[in-house]
């Protein structure tokens, strides 16, 4: 993993007041601040503000003031409410002219949907004054492949292929505006067909991150483990959550990737030993991938026999290419019946020690091991949510002999439970293979 770094900072701005209500979810945010990242920037804050002038002016000016980047999505619409090109050309002293390609342009838009194009819509033909227009990418990328020096104080214009709003560069002292569509389609192919060639004469290094992945542990417990090293700032270390699993995410800035792997290198020696019966791989896309790997090289096979889990174990090995060598099938019993008649379950185990029991998830996974012949069988059962206690019980069958692993659910939530289950059946198995 590795991107090229640009020291320069980044703040977000999406306006709409559409988004303050919670009307719209500001997905916008979400993908600028990914790509950002990916990029290499280093993204400072993130903020919406209404469709009100006064304010949007103020919190632009704010921002401009403290970064090197604003970022700015919406309100480059045809109508009175769409205030953006205005108010921050307005802040930093622009004048506005109308631009005759980009009338052109936006009247072929409206032509080639044979709609007549309605008098607002002229508005968005407002530019900065001297704005370079690139209505051609090619044409465009050479351009930027400039020293950013060469392009301060200019302003440029990104095509909108999917809409009549064109984008706007302005660069000025050293920091960068840009104005972007509201919509995510047509935002989004502009940022990356135009707006990552302008960035690319800010990137001047290289970023680094490893991300560790663990299992077995809460996210809060993985944190204090490694506590002193959660302040580091190069590499930083960064713990979070992701589908049940607990991950540290260290990343090192650096000239060159050797540069950043140096830095990298003792921090995460120190993570493995600190955390190495948790870790299940580093840089790898998933547990289960991992899990595959280990049962193909190890020339093992697997089942599994789901209740709680409703095949979800099976789903998410089935998603991974070259499954099919190694897990040979699942069945997946819900009712007592389907306990009993497909897996073997016992009429006394369902009735003295119930369809939850540790007992009930070891003959489930004896059963299936035995039906359907694999080296190793997994099983799950139990309560996800409900006025039951909430609880599973996960098995594991081979030649070994059976294990069973009993959870007790701290919420009353049945997706997340259920992802426990699976995790906590796919953790057994990966300890004992
Ligand atoms: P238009 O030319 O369509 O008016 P615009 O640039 O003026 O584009 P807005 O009017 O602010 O954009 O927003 C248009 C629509 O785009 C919104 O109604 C909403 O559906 C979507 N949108 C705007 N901002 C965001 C955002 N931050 N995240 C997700 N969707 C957004």
């Amino acid at each position: 993993m590795g991107e090229c770094v640009s020291l320069a900072s980044c703040e977000i701005l999406c306006v709409g007041t559409e988004l303050l209500l919670g009307d719209t979810l500001n997905t916008n945010a979400r993908f600028l601040s990914r790509e950002l990242a990916d990029a290499g920037f280093t993204l400072h804050r993130q903020a919406v503000v209404g469709d009100n002038p006064e304010r949007l002016h103020r919190d632009f000016l704010t921002a401009w003031e403290r970064s090197d980047f604003v970022i700015l999505t919406g309100g480059l619409g045809p109508t009175a409410d769409d205030i953006t090109r205005e108010t921050v050309c307005g802040a930093l002293g622009i004048e506005l002219v109308e631009s005759p390609e980009l009338l052109e342009a936006m009247q072929t838009f409206f032509c080639i949907r044979s709609l007549e194009m309605p008098k607002s819509n002229r508005r968005q033909a407002m530019v900065p004054v001297n704005a370079e227009l690139i209505m051609q990418n090619s044409e465009f990328s050479e351009r930027l492949s400039q020293k950013r020096d060469v392009i301060n104080n200019s302003a440029f214009v990104f095509p909108n292929p999917h809409g009549t709003a064109p984008g706007i560069a302005i660069t000025q002292n050293g920091k960068c505006a840009i104005l972007l569509p509201g919509p995510p389609s047509e935002m989004e192919p502009m940022f990356r067909q135009s707006v990552r060639n302008f960035l690319a004469p800010w990137i001047d290094g290289i970023l680094i991150s490893h991300e560790v992945r663990t299992m077995g542990i809460g996210e809060s417990a993985m944190a204090e483990a490694v506590a002193d090293l959660l302040d580091g700032q190069n590499p930083s270390v960064a713990p979070y959550a992701k589908s049940g699993e607990a991950l540290l995410r260290i990343t090192a800035k650096a000239k060159t990737r050797e540069e950043a792997e140096v830095l990298i290198a003792p921090v995460l020696e120190e993570i493995k030993r600190r955390l190495g019966g948790f870790i299940y791989g580093v840089d790898v896309p998933n547990v289960e991938t991992v899990l595959l790997d280990k049962l193909c090289k190890a020339g093992k096979t697997l089942c599994t026999a789901e209740s709680i889990t409703g095949g979800g174990i099976a789903k998410r090995l089935t998603d991974c290419p070259g499954a099919s060598k190694i897990l040979l099938g699942s069945i997946v019993a819900y009712c007592n019946e389907m306990k009993q008649g497909l897996l073997g379950v016992s009429a006394k185990t369902l009735q003295e020690n119930g369809a939850v029991s540790e007992q009930c998830a070891i003959e489930m996974a004896q059963g299936a091991r035995k039906k359907i012949g694999t080296d190793f069988a997994i099983s799950t059962t139990g309560y996800a949510d409900g006025n039951e206690q909430l609880r599973a019980n996960v098995a594991l069958d081979s030649e070994a002999g059976t294990q069973v692993q009993h959870i007790t659910f701290a919420r009353n939530n049945r997706k997340a439970n259920k992802l426990t289950a699976e995790n906590t059946a796919l953790w057994l198995l990966m300890q004992n293979i």
